[in-house]
């Protein structure tokens, strides 16, 4: 037999497969989508099994395949399938998608530093605790240290395939003994061993329920360790270390909702999908309903019709730490049976959900972007909520959209995708005008609510609250008025900090990041000026860095000042901040979510965060501290996501009895994006913004490449850009418009000058072609300190 195999070498020539020959000890184990470990020239690599067959034209010259890593293959036959045509469409290696689909403590191995016991490795501060994942490792003087190390031969380096203490284990305690026995030393048992006759109580009480997990025992019935170890010497219990899962939903209570009747527009949505589940037919849904229209409710009635039919439902949620709620409302429906997977969750309890799932122990899976590679078998449904969303998109390599990966899904599957937003995307909104997708609306609010009342506060013409310009006085009467009332506020502002810039009044010199073109952003928290484009830390400037005058100001507002000027506007108020700043810890969403709803706090102040998803039946009023932070930038999409923000975080106002109100500051009142928020008119929104994109030569109109060029050297990156738009010009058609090269909208982020070039095409069928051919290069390019990053999106669809 004959293994084809894509080996963990990033390089075009490993973009296909390589053969191998498979020992006949090695080869019942063998299965497409198996991890394998390969020689490949002087090495051993890593690779996944993509093709078998019994013949070669190499046969007989082909060297042997070495290790199979895992008993069961990581990745199924779908998902390998899947990776071929996810590598025709975006420009990314097959490798780099395949390691992508699965979870990091599996991906390509990687190499670990081993210490033996050498002085001088113990000397070093931070070789204290786990072996080094040399990946992980970036700043400079540990990588100085560490080839010292090597040299001395202190140490050595191991490519470890999987990171196996990733498996968590747990001591179960087993019952030996009949239960007559029990009861025996139960009645002999002195009077005072108080902990080793609860412990036995329970023994006979439960006797079926064994055995028991450790930390059940000891929770449970309060005993400590050193109880079970006796028990186990005295031969009443037996204990072995078992597998278990980490649940990261352990903590969510499992309560069972309220039965909901659909209302007719809902049911008539729901109708239309289970008719796809159904006859098992494949076919894309825009669910596009207002706020609080009860989405989330066809979404689960839907998930229930696949179950029924006795298949799977795989759902995508933008970031599920953000709107802990839906995960929350999907557990309480479906149980046991629902894995999670996002980005908040530590990578154990990742590995553990992935392989829940692999396994087919899950019948729902709901996670974020990643998730939509989720090993899911026989699925039924998948659905994608918010489907408007940028975080569907992966901005890195490889820069694939969950949204696309989903319709090939649904295709291979045989079965419905709903798309469900708000806000729909002009993409898919124009798809479904085109009958590519079909169109199923919901108007109405499901509790029969008006949508709230939103006003616009024009900034240059109103009375600021307190010594700053940041709040408005009818505002913060507003506020004023619901914290009487007992009812809560939520407010945002779509930045973080305390203060964007230092400005010097005497000789105008910004405080810029030394390593970006950004000014740095003032932070009262940690009390220091950050860059937010590379992390860059220094301390607050006392006088001006360039003049020396004292005549410093911090401008501009971020959520922390914001939070600082209410402090002082409504004494005793109880204010929440939900920012990048305030939700570092894991579980801090949650948590601050969990205080809102329960009414220990009286506003939510944050960034977008809070835009989306939440449901507090008691916030009667939203206010936006400035409306206008996303308008101007210099992107295409720039209305589009300003209106759809707005919409967003409008509709967390009035969601259950109490009325809602809205109240948007802004400059720009008379803006159309602003104006249409103000009405909530989606409807109105699209068809403005479809003949602003189309005069404009935008997508959707237009499919749009992007390709960047990075380097240190101004000079190097511009004239790569040159070079690479000539290449272009030469083969693409004269409609396709090819705008720039020009700096980035940031032309400089981490050291390296940005340069950019943007390609607006109709129909090139052979541009796939070419930007491999710039990808080639680009390869080529590496070695003059050059990178290019190529980005297909947004409107491709596979
Ligand atoms: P959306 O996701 O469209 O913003 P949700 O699904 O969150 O809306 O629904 C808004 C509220 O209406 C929720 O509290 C939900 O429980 C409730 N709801 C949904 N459908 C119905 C219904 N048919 N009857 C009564 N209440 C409903
Ligand atoms: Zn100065
Ligand atoms: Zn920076």
């Amino acid at each position: 037999m004959i293994a084809q195999v894509i080996v963990d070498v990033a390089a075009r020539q490993t973009d296909r497969a390589f053969e191998y020959h498979i020992p006949s000890d090695l080869e019942k184990d063998i299965k497409i989508g198996s991890r394998v470990v390969v020689p490949f020239g002087p090495r051993k690599v890593q690779g996944f099994v993509v093709g078998l067959s019994e013949t070669s034209e190499f046969k007989g010259k082909l060297k042997d395949l070495l290790v199979v890593v895992d008993e069961m293959p990581p990745l199924t036959p779908e998902l390998v399938k899947l990776s071929a045509d996810l590598a025709k469409n975006i420009y990314s290696y097959r490798i780099k998608i395949l390691q992508a689909m699965l979870p990091w403590v599996m991906r390509a191995g990687y190499r670990k530093l081993l210490l033996p016991n050498s002085s001088q490795a113990q000397k070093m501060q931070f070789f204290k605790g786990d072996p080094i994942d040399l990946n992980k490792v970036t700043d400079p003087d540990q990588i100085k240290q560490i080839r010292k190390l090597l040299r001395n031969d202190d140490a050595k380096i191991e490519y470890v395939v999987e990171n196996k203490a990733k498996k968590k284990k747990e001591n179960q305690y087993d019952l030996v003994l009949a239960p007559s026995e029990y009861e025996k030393i139960y009645n002999t048992l002195r009077q005072n061993a108080v902990k080793q006759k609860q412990l036995l109580m329970d023994i006979v009480e439960n006797y079926k329920a064994y055995p028991k997990s450790q930390s059940n025992l000891e929770n449970k019935l309060d005993l400590t360790s050193s109880v079970l170890n006796s028990a186990v010497k005295k031969g009443w219990l037996k204990r072995k270390a078992v597998e278990v899962y980490r649940d990261p939903l352990a903590g969510f209570d499992d309560h069972k909702p309220a039965k909901i009747t659909l209302n007719d527009e809902q049911q008539n949505a729901l109708d239309q999908i289970a008719q796809k589940i159904d006859q098992q037919k494949s076919k894309t849904f825009l669910l596009e309903g207002i706020t609080g229209s009860g989405k989330t409710e066809v979404y689960l009635h839907a998930i229930s019709e696949a179950l029924a039919q006795g298949r799977n439902a795989l759902m995508l949620v933008p970031e599920i730490s953000l709107t802990p709620q839906m995960v929350r409302q999907v557990r309480a429906r479906f149980g046991q049976e629902v894995a999670v997977l996002h980005s908040a969750l530590s990578e154990g309890e990742k590995y553990d959900e992935w392989r829940r799932i692999r396994r087919g122990e899950t019948k729902v899976v709901v996670g974020a972007r990643s998730a939509v590679f989720a090993p899911l078998d026989n699925i039924g449904l998948i659905v994608i909520d918010e489907e408007h969303e940028s975080s569907y998109k992966q901005e890195t390599d490889p820069r694939y959209n969950a949204r696309n990966v989903a319709i090939w899904r649904s295709k291979y599957h045989h079965c419905p995708l709903v798309l469900g937003s708000a806000t729909p995307s002009l993409g898919s909104r124009a798809r479904a005008q085109k009958h590519v997708y079909q169109l199923l609306r919901l108007t109405k609010r499901a509790n029969h609510k008006e949508l709230p009342q939103v006003n616009l506060i024009d900034l240059k013409h109103v009375q600021f609250a307190g010594g700053q310009f940041d709040l408005s006085v009818n505002l913060v009467n507003a506020i004023k008025d619901r914290l009487e009332k007992k009812e809560q506020v939520i407010l945002m502002l779509n930045r973080r900090g305390f203060a964007n810039f230092m400005l010097c009044r005497e000789c105008g010199f910004v405080l810029k990041c030394p390593n970006c073109d950004v000014s740095l952003n003032l932070h009262k928290d940690t009390n220091s000026m950050q860059c937010h484009y590379c992390g860059h830390t220094e301390p607050i400037p006392q006088r001006c860095p360039n003049c020396q005058s004292s005549q410093i100001r911090f401008l501009g507002t971020g959520t922390q000042k914001v939070q600082e000027e209410l402090e002082e506007l409504l004494p005793g108020a109880r204010i929440l901040r939900m920012d990048v700043d305030t939700t570092r810890r894991k579980g801090s969403y949650k948590r601050i979510l969990d205080a809102f709803g329960n009414h220990e706090a009286d506003i939510l102040l944050g960034t977008q965060m809070i835009a989306k998803g939440l449901d507090f039946p008691n916030v009667t009023l939203v206010g936006v501290i400035n409306a206008d932070t996303g308008l101007w930038i210099s992107d295409y999409n720039a209305s589009e996501k300003t209106f759809e923000l707005l919409t967003q975080v409008a509709g967390r106002a009035g969601r259950a009895e109490k009325e809602g109100e809205v109240m948007i500051q802004t400059y720009n009142p008379d803006h159309y994006a602003i104006q249409l928020a103000k009405t909530q008119d989606y409807e109105r929104f699209y068809a403005y913004e479809m003949n602003v994109r189309h005069a404009g030569n935008y997508p959707p109109y237009f499919f749009t490449v992007l390709i960047s060029i990075a380097s240190k050297k101004e000079q190097n990156a511009a004239r790569e850009a040159f070079r690479i738009k000539r290449f272009l010009m030469q083969r693409l058609h004269q409609e396709t418009i090819i705008l720039g090269p020009s700096p980035s909208a940031i032309s400089r982020v981490k050291n390296q000058y940005y340069y950019q070039i943007l390609v607006k095409y109709k129909k090139e069928p052979n541009l796939n072609e070419l930007l491999h051919h710039v990808q080639d290069s680009a390869q080529e390019a590496k070695k003059y300190g050059l990178s290019i990053y190529i980005d297909n999106e947004p409107e491709r669809i596979m």
